[in-house]
């Protein structure tokens, strides 16, 4: 049988219960429709063992298909009185699922710890901080393997770009220092409520080892941020400021096999970490 999933009265006579205006401030755009809600999880592939990591569960709407699809499902909500809400929810659609579900009340820009080890991540995100949201998780939780995100459809293309496509900048390149992106879809406005203004893009992802280097990771991520910082510049003046001088920044370049005159956009996250471990001085 089709379980209920919660449709546009479900969604309003919620809101309308708990009492809630959405705001436009924490991205609250609500999940009304069923079939929406049905090709996110098939899209997220998720195995039935799995613990799910759900960024803004909100009234819940993606949080019962999640429920339904694996074991666990761990939800991070920022807004308190959602976050209160929505067990209740919950047990009232899935009463044999809700001891399934662990909420915590969370920023997810900054959250360092959760009460299990997710598998996967699969989120309709807050729309203003999605790109920090991904990026901060990857690097928080090992232990996520692929998920699925619903972002803003232009940040979906930025997010799954690779080197010399128009849409390639800094949240491509730090995302592909973790995983592989893919676009696995569009969805449009009306599936929503409130409507949002854009379209949405599904981005598909799974974990990869980041580039073998010397550098760390926050020495990588200031070279990628540094060469986009002035896009419209060669690498070899973009990155001066970084290096301590044009020449210097010429050096790294060419030890690390990339074209001085070269800009920042057609290079991948391997060569950027080849720039940054370039500078670093070998040990005598
Ligand atoms: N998952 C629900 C759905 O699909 O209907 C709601 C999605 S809505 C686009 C985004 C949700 O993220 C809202 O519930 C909002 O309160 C929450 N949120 C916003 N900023 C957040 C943050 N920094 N950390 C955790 N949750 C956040």
């Amino acid at each position: 049988p089709v379980l209920p999933l919660l449709g546009a009265s479900d969604v309003r006579r919620l809101a309308a219960e708990i009492g809630i205006r959405p705001t436009k401030t924490l991205g609250q755009n609500f999940v009304i429709d069923g079939n929406t809600i049905r090709r996110i999880v098939a899209a997220a592939r998720l195995s039935a063992d799995e613990t799910v990591l759900e960024v803004g569960p909100g009234l819940g709407s993606l949080t019962l298909g999640l429920l339904d699809a694996a074991a666990r499902v761990v939800a991070v909500e920022i807004d308190p009185v959602l976050a209160t809400r929505l067990p209740d929810t919950i047990a009232a659609f899935r009463p044999g699922r809700a001891a399934n579900l662990d909420v915590v009340l969370s920023d997810a820009m900054r959250i360092t710890e959760l009460p299990v080890q997710p598998t996967s991540l699969v989120a309709n995100l807050p729309y203003n901080v999605a790109v920090p949201v991904v990026l901060n998780l990857l690097e928080r939780f090992p232990s996520l393997r692929h998920g699925l995100v619903m972002v803003q459809d232009e940040v979906a293309d930025r997010l799954a770009a690779g080197p010399g496509s128009k849409t390639y900048g800094i949240p491509s390149v730090k995302a592909a220092w973790y995983s592989q992106m893919r676009k696995a879809g569009v969805i449009g406005m009306n599936v929503f409520w409130p409507a949002p203004k854009i379209s949405s893009g599904l981005v598909a992802f799974t974990r990869h080892e980041p580039p073998v280097t010397r550098a760390s990771r926050e020495e990588v991520f200031a070279v990628i941020d540094a060469a986009f910082a002035q896009r419209r510049k060669t690498l070899r003046a973009a990155l001066a400021g970084w290096a301590g001088g044009a020449a210097e920044a010429e050096r790294c370049l060419t030890a690390a096999g990339v074209d001085p005159r070269a800009r920042g956009e057609v290079i991948d996250v391997a060569a950027y970490a080849r720039i940054a471990e370039a500078k670093i001085p070998l040990l005598a």
